[in-house]
């Protein structure tokens, strides 16, 4: 017995020996995103990471972590999904990629054929009909205020070259994105490179008046969004949104009315509706696409992240038969040249593949709305906490806005890191959060279990106590 447990404090100092090997290596020559680099790895702790196994991350010192955000909001069904990995597998040994211009294959045909199948329809309105590939978030957003601004152009039109965009809105990093974005962090630095968009107030019900509900909230949000439409509906063309959850601004949510009523509002005025479901899309939300909880379809439809289930980087944007039949032309100049080499990469057209073949065999819409009634019910215990200004939901996201006292006016003083001491003291016990500045929330891979939720809900808990009392001592 004794030499057992001789021997199983050797195993665990020596997993963490590899894990510290692998964290120099790493520091000496990798750059992350979305870090401050001069944070590692003492205020900010780097997880070498050895495999995936469902919702977990098994560390190379052999610790679990549960990814309760699913690895920046792409994974769906747990991380190493073997119907994902064998249909990478078997495309790897047919075709790993070819050229998509002028040539075409099956992977691409047929995903564009299915995405087109499920996407948000309108009775009334003709249906998004063609599918445009690129390799990331970002970049299909790129492709989508593209299209739009050119379309325009390709019609003679030369004033509609702005963008209509929500505060509080993320569309990805690139600089098109980053010029339709409104978040201050990854902004405002870059300002001056960035091309004028137009920003609409957000619907966003976290925003309430006293005595406001959501649905006003929207209805308001969408008056001044009408405003702005009639001063400058000449100037734009295109308005960018994500439906239902803004999500990195900070997981805020608005009734589905808004979308309902911007839809009535771009065709009033002749404004392309651009959904960005990049985050929202493939079911986080509640329903196939957010889109549908409007009973809206978008002109332009941006889709990455949960397209692979989380295996490969793609984006699709779908449009309209009217969008492409406006770059039909003669000249070279009117087409949509944009391309990426890797544009419809068949790998990752697999793993879309496989991973709508998941939903429709596992029947996930109907088995997350069980998931999400248990979060719903592990979340309520957070709406009396003293630290905990706003519990909010839609689907299979949940989140938690901590503030002083909980009351929405006094926001933690940011220095005082209270999301980031939350994320250190969540990661000591085995959960990976990684919250938008003082906002935790739950994201989990679908396969989550009862189990799971239970350690994400205590641990939520233990980080936040954690983390106030650290900072009140720092
Ligand atoms: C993540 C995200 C993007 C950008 O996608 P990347 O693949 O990270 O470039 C765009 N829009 C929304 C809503 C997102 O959440």
């Amino acid at each position: 017995m004794q030499k057992k447990t001789h021997d199983a404090a050797m195993l665990a100092e020596a997993a963490t020996a590899e894990a510290d090997r692998w964290r120099s290596r790493d520091l000496a020559v990798l750059w992350h995103p979305c870090t401050q680099m001069r944070e590692h790895p003492h205020t900010l702790p780097l997880l070498p990471i050895e495999r995936g196994e469902g919702p977990w991350l098994i560390g190379r010192d052999g610790r679990r972590y549960l990814d309760a955000i699913s690895s920046w909001w792409t994974n769906l069904f747990g991380h190493a999904e073997p119907r994902i990995a064998a249909a990478i597998a078997r495309q790897a040994t047919t075709l790993e990629h070819v050229i998509l211009a002028g040539c075409s294959h099956a992977p691409a045909v047929e995903l564009a054929e299915r995405l087109l199948a499920i996407a948000p329809r309108e009775v009334d309105r003709e249906p998004l009909a063609k599918v445009f590939y690129a390799d990331n978030g970002s970049a299909g957003v790129e492709v989508a205020l593209k299209m739009a601004f050119h379309w325009f152009r390709n019609r003679g039109v030369e004033g509609r070259t702005k963008f209509i965009a929500l505060e509080g809105g993320y569309h990805g990093e690139t600089l098109g994105a980053l010029a339709v974005g409104d978040i201050p962090l990854y902004r405002r630095v870059y300002a001056p490179l960035l091309a004028e968009a137009l920003f609409a107030p957000s619907p966003d019900a976290y925003l309430c008046e006293p005595g406001e509900t959501p649905a006003q909230r929207a209805q308001r949000a969408a008056d001044a969004l009408r405003d702005l439409l009639e001063r400058h509906a000449d100037e734009v063309c295109a308005l960018i949104l994500e439906p239902r959850v803004q999500c990195a601004g900070g997981m805020r949510m608005h009734d589905p009315l808004y979308l309902k009523l911007v839809r009535q509002l771009c065709d009033a005025h002749g404004v392309f509706l651009i959904c960005d479901e990049i985050a929202v899309g493939f079911g986080r939300t509640g329903t196939l696409f957010a889109s549908e909880q409007s009973g809206v379809q978008p002109d332009l439809l941006c889709l990455s992240k949960g397209l692979t289930g989380g295996a490969l980087p793609l984006a699709a944007v779908l449009a309209t038969q009217s969008i492409y039949d406006g770059f039909l032309d003669d000249s070279r100049e009117k087409a949509f040249l944009h391309s990426h080499s890797y544009t419809g990469n068949p790998l990752a057209c697999a793993a879309a593949l496989a991973t709508l073949g998941i939903f429709a065999s596992d029947d996930v819409i109907a088995r997350n709305r069980t998931t999400a009634a248990r979060m719903a019910g592990l979340a309520a215990a957070f709406a009396d906490h003293p630290q905990v200004a706003d519990v909010r939901q839609a689907g299979m996201i949940v989140a938690f806005e901590l503030t002083r006292g909980g009351d929405k006016r006094t926001p933690f003083n940011p220095d005082a890191r209270i999301g980031l001491r939350a994320y250190r003291a969540a990661l000591e016990r085995g959960v990976l959060l990684r919250p938008l500045g003082d906002v935790l929330y739950w994201m989990p891979p679908y396969c989550v279990d009862d189990d799971a939720l239970q350690l994400l809900a205590s641990t939520t808990h233990a980080a936040i106590d954690h983390a106030i009392k650290e900072a009140a001592c720092a």
